[in-house]
């Protein structure tokens, strides 16, 4: 049993698997606790699967006092899940098997005075609403994506055939318009089970207290302004929305590993390494994976690269990173390594990637475009080539190359889904030398700058959590 510390606020934060949940979910759990007087307890799904990358970051010496992380009874997926299951469903599988503890874990815990949860565990308004425990959801991807998922039980309604096969991009209410060919993995195709949980899901956000966003007025004004404004959204009763981002990832634990990886950047010369790196999940095919050497080597541009071994699925390592067995050697194509020694480094797995990507030397990200990945790329200032792999990430690399310009996207030949060695050459050096990639630095840095002030005493988002912490504290 968790005791609260006299005079803070005790709340409950709940993520689902995927350190792309955990990671900003703790990071809104140490704001809490470090700026507006709460003691919070992290529950944290645990499974058979759990990565090495996972228990690194929940058991790190740094987190501060009044953080505890309280594991719930650990899932054995094998049993839950079948091994072809859909990324989404088995998360969705996987939280509802985790659940079925948090009742009696939240009167153990002396009943929090709020649980915020993340977009996956919708099971806790029923269960927090017979304990009186208000709940707040966290949605750790765009606002853009969030207004998407508030139109889609409409979309579901109204819509005949699949949402991929419409003619014209989709019209959220007040907001960018969505290409088909945008749309998230989840929702592309009506018969899935990663379709229904989608629409459940989305259909259920409106039972949430408020909803925190990992974003801000500067990033995203046109999202945020419709939820706010738009009459749609007050007519499905959508909640308040609370802007606090961009949370993202401060320190991070250090390996004697790491430290040789920044050994190697402090040699390199200012904003000239293109850091690539598919998130937590990311895999690349064997040909892509060739591919994409290759088109590093021509570009002739300096580079650190997380690799993984080539797999066919593109979210590969979402559930198990850093525990899966891993020799660039045997699946890097031959050469490659002792050819790229002197501009190259090669990280196998797992990259301190904020770290990275706030090292002098990094000039440039090759990303999924993964939400966090995004947003630390914005908060370091380094501008990005997208390479969407899974889930909503598409959406985002439109976002980022189209709507901010804060990014390149790469073109693949029609008809074709590899993108070929010229065309990775081609976008690297207009990345890192050329005057396109210039223009872009100089955007993403004073994005940088007003994200920086935003998080800042007294700027939006910092006022924006102060807000809910008052309401908490005064119930
Ligand atoms: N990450 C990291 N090192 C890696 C790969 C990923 O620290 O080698 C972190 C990254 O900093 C980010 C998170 O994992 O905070 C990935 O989240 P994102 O939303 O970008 O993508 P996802 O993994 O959910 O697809």
């Amino acid at each position: 049993m968790v005791v609260a510390t006299p005079n803070k606020t005790h709340v409950a934060v709940l993520s689902s698997p995927g350190l792309g949940h955990i990671i900003p979910l703790l990071e809104l759990a140490k704001r809490l606790v470090i700026y507006h007087d709460s003691h919070v307890s992290f529950l944290n799904i645990t499974t058979t699967e759990s990565s090495a990358a996972q228990d690194h970051l929940l058991r790190s010496p740094s987190l501060p006092n009044g953080l505890d992380i309280v594991d719930l009874p650990r899932v054995d997926v094998a049993t839950v899940c079948s091994p072809d299951i859909p990324i989404a469903h088995k998360i969705g599988v996987i939280v509802e098997e985790s659940l079925q503890s948090l009742k009696s874990l939240l009167i153990d815990l002396g009943k929090p005075k709020a649980l915020v949860i993340d977009l996956f565990c919708t099971q806790a308004f029923e269960i927090c609403s017979q304990l009186d425990i208000p709940t707040y959801l966290f949605f750790t991807t765009s606002t853009a994506f969030f207004a998407f998922c508030l139109y889609l039980p409409t979309l579901d309604h109204e819509v005949e055939g699949e949402l991929v096969d419409l003619p014209e991009p989709i019209e959220v209410p007040g907001c960018t318009p969505v290409r088909p060919e945008d749309l998230a993995d989840p929702v592309r195709h009506r018969k899935t089970d990663d379709y229904q949980l989608f629409v459940l899901l989305s259909s259920r956000f409106p039972l949430a207290a408020g909803i925190f966003l990992n974003s801000w007025d500067d990033l995203e004004p046109v999202a945020l302004k419709a939820i706010r404004e738009n009459t749609f959204y007050k007519q499905i009763h959508a909640p308040p929305v609370y802007p606090v981002g961009p949370l993202v990832k401060q320190d991070e634990p250090l390996s004697s590993k790491d430290a040789e990886y920044l050994a190697w950047l402090d040699k390199q010369p200012s904003e000239s390494v293109l850091f690539v790196s598919f998130g937590s999940g990311g895999t690349l095919s064997t040909e892509q994976l060739r591919e994409l050497a290759w088109g590093l080597e021509l570009s002739q541009q300096r580079f650190t690269w997380v690799v993984r071994p080539p797999c066919d699925t593109a979210s590969g390592t979402f559930f198990n990173v850093g525990s899966e067995l891993n020799d660039p050697k045997t699946y890097l194509p031959e050469g490659f390594l002792e050819r790229t020694n002197a501009l190259g480094l090669v990280i196998p797995s797992w990259a301190p990637q904020t770290t990275v990507l706030r090292h002098p030397s990094t000039g440039g990200f090759l990303s999924h475009c993964g939400w966090n990945s995004s947003l630390e790329s914005i908060t370091h200032g380094v501008p990005m080539i997208t390479w969407p792999l899974y889930a909503e990430q598409r959406t985002n690399a439109t976002f980022l190359t189209e709507e901010v310009k804060l990014a390149i996207r790469p073109e693949v030949e029609r008809g074709k889904t590899v993108v070929r060695r010229e065309e990775i050459e081609r976008v690297v050096r207009v990345l890192m030398e050329g005057e396109e990639g210039k223009a872009i630095r100089c955007r993403v840095k004073e994005l940088k700058d007003s994200a920086l002030k935003s998080l800042d005493y007294g700027g939006s988002s910092y006022e924006s959590l102060s807000c809910v912490a008052k309401q908490w504290r005064l119930n």
